[in-house]
């Protein structure tokens, strides 16, 4: 266990704001967390990556920085393998892992910012695959009982880009440890439109989990902000999902929108496009901006503020639902 105070967050979240954390502690088994906990006055913040965070003020709760490291194999047979990770493993180094040992189920995932243990926060998702897909259980602390609890997928209520440990559960439990189930006779997940085109472009016609993997990191690198050079967290908003009868409102005014039936009948839009749409792609003011070719991404140019950020990220929820009639989420937590 470590810690430090006065610590800068521009060095410990990737959009690079600058805000001051009274005390960061830095844990490294489950042992630190229950005593961080234990012996926190106040609130407990939990820090991974940091690629999910705005910052927009100081900090004076207590931060913990979740450093659990290590992977286990739980359980094996000869068509799968169950592999529990530390929650401050990277989480795309893990995904590297698997892929390298012929492991399969989450090479779609490649690439995500972050730790492994704020996976299941927002059940990570990309390319058609979400974290949900081969998630076993993850280890908890809560804060109320100080004990080890067990959450398995049905208690973990994951839905997109979300789960209980964002609502209910939100600051209260602290992951440790998370299990993923994987296949050693993978069936690969390639019908996304962009990873099928990067596929062909290399005239693969039967790909294995490595090609995908290297199709996901080719894809990615080209198309998102790499936060080392920009300060970013990645999709700032949600795609929101409406009413069937209000997405066919939509498309009479609007016929090039594109959109995604779901199954429980409403539908899905695209935010990037109506962002676009209402004229924010690029946008800069001072520092913040929105990204010059992702509509979804929020971009700190170098000195932007958290609150200028979200001012920003305000002034685009409140045009989409003036033009559109539709209320976007954010995605990313506000610290
Ligand atoms: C360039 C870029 C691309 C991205 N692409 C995607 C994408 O394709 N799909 C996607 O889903 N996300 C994406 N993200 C968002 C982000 O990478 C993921 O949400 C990631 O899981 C965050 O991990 P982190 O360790 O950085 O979490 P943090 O940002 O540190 O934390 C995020 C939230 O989880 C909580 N938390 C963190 N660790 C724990 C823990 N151990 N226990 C309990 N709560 C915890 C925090 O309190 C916070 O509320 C992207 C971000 C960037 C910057």
């Amino acid at each position: 266990m470590n810690t430090q105070h006065h610590v800068d967050l521009a060095q410990l979240t990737t959009f690079h704001v600058h805000a001051t954390a009274e005390t960061v502690v830095s844990v490294q088994s489950t042992d630190d967390v229950i005593a961080v906990l234990r012996s926190a006055p106040s609130n407990v913040r939990i820090l991974g990556g940091g690629s999910n965070i705005l910052v927009t003020g100081d900090v004076s709760d207590v931060i913990l920085k979740m450093e659990i490291m290590g992977r286990d194999v739980l359980h094996e047979n000869e068509n799968t393998v169950t592999i529990r990770f530390g929650a401050g493993e990277s989480w795309h180094d893990s995904v590297a892992w698997c892929v390298d040992q012929g492991y399969g189920g989450l090479e779609n995932l490649a690439l995500i910012p972050g730790t492994v243990g704020a996976a299941p926060m927002q059940n990570i998702g990309a390319y058609g695959v979400e974290q949900e897909r081969c998630f076993d259980h993850c280890i908890g602390i809560d804060r109320s009982t100080l004990q080890p609890h067990t959450y398995r997928a049905e208690e973990c209520a994951f839905g997109y880009r979300d789960s209980v440990f964002k609502r209910a559960l939100r600051d209260r439990v602290v992951i440790t440890h998370v299990a993923y189930t994987l296949s050693k006779r993978p069936i690969v997940h390639c019908d996304y439109a962009d990873v099928r085109q990067e596929l062909d472009a290399h005239a693969i016609t039967a790909p294995t989990i490595a090609d995908i993997f290297r199709a996901v990191v080719t894809i990615r690198t080209r198309k998102l902000p790499d936060p080392s050079q920009i300060g970013n967290a990645g999709s700032f908003f949600k795609n929101p999902v409406i009413a069937a009868d209000h997405a066919a409102r939509l498309h009479a005014a609007f016929p090039a929108m594109p959109s995604y039936p779901q199954e429980d009948g409403r539908v899905k839009l695209p935010a990037a496009w109506l962002i676009d749409q209402c004229g924010w792609k690029g946008h800069r003011r001072g520092d913040a901006g929105v990204h010059v070719n992702q509509a979804l991404v929020l971009v700190n140019y170098g000195a932007a503020t958290g609150e200028e950020i979200h001012v920003l990220a305000t002034e685009i929820e409140r045009s989409v639902r003036e033009r559109f009639d539709v209320a976007l989420e954010t995605e990313v937590n506000r610290w």
